[in-house]
């Protein structure tokens, strides 16, 4: 991916460039805890602690870069949002964001349900030992394969996209003999305020089938000949990192007005609805994300109200936050290399990971913070971006921030809430070896993914 180059020509070293930032904080060594774990802070040395260990200690033990997930932030915030929600509604984890067996054990203890998309995250969530009735699969492009399998398991449900799915998920499930619980994903016409490439609910895209010109009822109609389908509700997600709920009441408005036209035509009221995942997280210091309380407490009463409205009864809400849980509890932890300051522009320092490890600054232009978590600085901010190891001028981890002006070699730093998308996303480029996930609770750090080697590499290498 190619960036527009600096433009030439001399430039004032007191003027600071285009960014993202806004001005230097005041004390680079405070850590924000907007953007940090719950657990993460500085000890009497200056050295940043995670579940009470010293990241020096955690990346002489398990090397960086890794990503330090903090669990019982974890565990707190599947808490706040089940009890947020309550009893009335089901919260759902989107597997997506990160999955691995220690988050399909911590998502069961803690009460939530699970969201998959592939074959490869039903089989995790199933070999730790979710309850197949806990599960939700999703995807716009399952196999026959993949729809066998979730069947068989006897998944909680099936979220339809389209047509063609409707036909052979019934099909399958009468081939069981069974009937298949389903949602069927709607697009509901919402631009949520969010980057193009994740905002999902607006028509022109692959996802869902489409409210605009009847084509969600025509969904609806087929599934509900099929004898294979249990339809018990209707799905829609509107986009991801979203802050305000504006979107969700668009969304639901219109959901809740085809049900009352189901029930009109029909003369049958669907007992689900799902408002799908997308709620956002502080990336940095200007983000303000909502609590789980608050969303909720709007979600259910847009849902009332519209259902009010509609002389419906209220359906049974679930929604399914990803990076919401999980983004916030994780950092990675990066060895600084090379520094290259460059006049008037940026420093420009090197880590020992990069796109491989965050491909979201690539991809979506996304902001992250960093903080040097080493040691405490005295020195002055510096205007700084920090770039991976790649061979690709885009391999950019974090666009802008600042950094102490005395950073040099060897200092560790660590990005923020990078527990969402982050590992899940990770590649192989230019032969990485993809980093560990650690797990790090109350003094104690135990790898839950390990490092990827080099026999990994060759292991796939069969030419
Ligand atoms: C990606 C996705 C989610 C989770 O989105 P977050 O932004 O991580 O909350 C939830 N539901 C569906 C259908 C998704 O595709």
């Amino acid at each position: 991916m190619s960036r527009s180059a600096h433009p030439a020509g001399p430039r004032h070293a007191d003027v600071l460039p285009e960014g993202h930032y806004t001005a230097p904080p005041a004390d680079l060594n405070v850590l924000d805890e907007k953007v940090w774990a719950r657990t993460v802070g500085r000890n009497d040395d200056g050295v940043v602690t995670v579940g009470g260990i010293e990241v020096t200690r955690l990346a002489e033990e398990f090397g960086t870069p890794a990503y330090f997930l903090d669990e019982a932030d974890f565990r707190a915030r599947c808490r706040a949002w089940a009890d947020a929600f309550g009893k009335d509604a089901d919260v759902f984890y989107a597997g997506k964001a990160f999955l691995s067996r220690a988050v399909v054990r911590w998502l069961k203890e803690e009460g939530l349900n699970l969201d998959v998309c592939s074959g490869g995250e039903l089989t995790t969530a199933l070999d730790a030992g979710m309850p197949a009735d806990r599960i939700a699969f999703h995807g716009n492009n399952k196999s026959q394969e993949e729809i066998d399998r979730a069947v068989e398991a006897g998944v909680g449900r099936i979220v339809v996209d389209s047509f063609q799915e409707i036909v052979r998920v019934a099909h399958t499930a009468q081939r069981l003999g069974t009937r298949q619980r389903v949602q069927i994903r709607v697009t509901v016409g919402v631009e949520a305020h969010t980057h193009e490439f994740i905002a999902t609910a607006h028509e022109d895209q692959k996802f869902g089938i489409p409210l605009a010109g009847g084509q969600a009822a025509e969904a609806v109609r087929r599934a509900l000949r099929l004898d294979g389908i249990e339809l018990i509700g209707i799905h829609s997600h509107i986009g991801s990192q979203i802050f305000d709920t504006s979107g969700f009441e668009v969304a639901a408005h219109r959901v809740v007005r085809l049900l009352a036209e189901i029930r009109d035509e029909h003369g049958i009221e669907l007992p689900e609805i799902d408002l799908g995942g997308g709620l956002g997280i502080a990336y940095t210091s200007d983000d303000d994300p909502r609590e789980p309380h608050d969303i909720a407490k709007a979600l259910s009463e847009i849902v009332t109200r519209e259902c009010e409205a509609a002389r419906l009864r209220t359906p049974r809400i679930s929604v399914e936050p990803g990076r919401a849980i999980v983004g916030p509890t994780a950092f990675t932890l990066y060895e600084v290399g090379t520094i290259k300051p460059l006049e008037g522009l940026r420093t420009y320092v090197s880590v020992d990971g990069g796109m491989s490890d965050n491909i979201r600054t690539a991809l979506y232009d996304a902001e992250y913070s960093v903080a040097l978590v080493s040691r405490t600085s005295t020195a002055g901010p510096m205007l700084a971006r920090v770039v991976g190891k790649h061979c690709e001028s885009g391999d950019i981890v974090v666009k802008d921030a600042f950094l102490p002006a005395d950073l040099a070699p060897g200092d560790l730093i660590a990005v923020p809430a990078t527990g969402a998308y982050c590992r899940s996303m990770a590649s192989n480029y230019n032969h990485a070896l993809r980093p560990p996930v650690v797990a790090v609770n109350d003094g104690e750090a135990r790898v839950i993914v390990r490092r990827e080697t080099e026999e990994d590499l060759l292991r796939l290498d069969v030419g």
